[in-house]
């Protein structure tokens, strides 16, 4: 294995997975909802597929579905992106986040972000030789334990070298949604210091509260400097598709093309149809799934409450971070790796997403996109166990 790459193991969500299965355990470590996305979404994809849709789509992507992003960006936020140039099908957004930071990061540059922080942008940082200048995100007291950052280490975080900020809004695994002030704080570093901003926006539709979820990209100054992703896997509980998109100006998305071309070429012709055709048919599957989170979201929210465990509220995403300090423990992997076989359910520390050990130790995050008997059944579990 290259050097660059030798302090990576399996993903955390792996390992975590991997264990469940051994012990039997609810799994509500690796994010995944365990119901399907909208049956004409799947239906379409069959029957694209039956109909002969089974050889390489354009390398950027179908332009039905480039089409239905442009569309949707449009309509949702109001920005304009032409599909022929300015929207780029990725294999997943995980595709999206390797071929962007090794189109644009040179050996030597570094990328500031937001801890704790999704694993690929680390591996894909790596990837690239670059370095990672990490900010973390702690939970407010004056704001219902709401995870956010100190702008003063935001502006600490950039130097000379630094070339890109990646930002995941709303955010794994807090479940904070950036708001516009935190957002502004952001763009106006990218601005100043002339960085490419790459957003990770896959939670974009699951947001609860009323809060809405604001594109980096619709800030002043910020379209031109802004590559964002997207995924249909989270949007339509589609986990295993692994559709992705970007949008962003011509340049930005040429450099990730020039890379992506030689990692994955393309992406699923099908899937990409059907999801092309689920983007503009079912905005009403997508805010029932909204509102079927925010009420499992609050399900396990007080269960785990119940349990003894400290709660903090995420407004987005379907996981959410508990504290474990209440029930006497204080080292968060320490309790996941034991969870499964004790308790028979399955979470992720949160610390394995910091590169700061002081930060995180105690939390570990759960998801809760499951069905609500699977979450009372898990809740019951740890009830018992602390
Ligand atoms: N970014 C974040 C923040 C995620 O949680 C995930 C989900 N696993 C991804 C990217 C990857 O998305 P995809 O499955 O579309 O590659
Ligand atoms: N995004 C999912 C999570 O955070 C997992 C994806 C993966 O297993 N790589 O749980």
């Amino acid at each position: 294995l290259v050097t660059r790459m030798r302090r990576f193991g399996e993903t955390i969500f792996a390992e975590m997975s991997q264990l469940a299965a051994d012990h039997g355990a609810i799994n509500l470590g690796q994010g995944f909802p365990d119901t399907d996305g909208p049956r004409s979404l799947l239906d379409g994809a069959t029957r694209r597929i039956q109909e002969g849709v089974n050889q390489y789509p354009p390398g950027p992507g179908r332009s039905e579905l480039r089409g239905a992003v442009a569309e949707e960006r449009q309509r949702l936020h109001g920005l304009s992106y032409d599909p022929d140039g300015e929207v780029y099908v990725t294999v997943g957004a995980t595709a999206g986040i390797a071929s962007a930071v090794l189109g644009l990061v040179e050996p030597g540059d570094e990328v500031v972000l937001l801890e704790p922080m999704y694993d690929s942008y680390a591996g894909a940082i790596a990837l690239a030789g670059a370095t990672r200048r990490p900010v973390a995100l702690r939970p407010d007291p004056a704001d219902g334990n709401r995870f956010t950052f100190d702008p003063d280490e935001l502006r600490a975080a950039v130097g000379p070298r630094t070339r890109m900020v990646i930002v995941n809004t709303p955010h794994n695994p807090t479940g904070t949604v950036l708001t516009p002030a935190e957002l502004e704080t952001i763009a106006d570093v990218c601005r100043r210091n002339d960085l490419i901003a790459l957003t990770d926006e896959v939670y974009e539709h699951l947001t609860f509260d009323g809060v809405a979820h604001t594109p980096l990209a619709s800030l002043p100054g910020m379209r031109e400097r802004t590559l964002s992703l997207s995924s249909a896997g989270k949007t339509f509980s589609v986990t295993a598709w692994k559709t992705g998109w970007a949008t962003g100006p011509r340049p930005l998305i040429r450099a990730m093309q020039t890379v992506n071309q030689f990692l994955t070429f393309t992406a699923n012709g099908a899937l990409q149809l059907a999801v092309a055709d689920a983007l503009r048919e079912e905005t009403g599957w997508v805010r029932q799934q909204r509102e079927a989170l925010e009420s499992k979201r609050d399900r396990l929210s007080e269960g785990l409450r119940a349990a003894g465990f400290t709660v903090l509220r995420p407004h987005g995403t379907y996981f959410l971070m508990a504290d474990i300090r209440p029930l006497g423990y204080t080292d968060g992997i320490e309790f996941a790796r034991e969870l499964p076989r004790s308790a028979g359910v399955a979470a992720v520390p949160a610390q394995v997403l910091y590169d700061n050990p002081d930060e995180g130790r105690h939390l570990v995050r759960f998801a809760f996109c499951k069905r609500d008997e699977v979450l009372d059944a898990a809740v019951e579990r740890l009830a018992n166990h602390t």
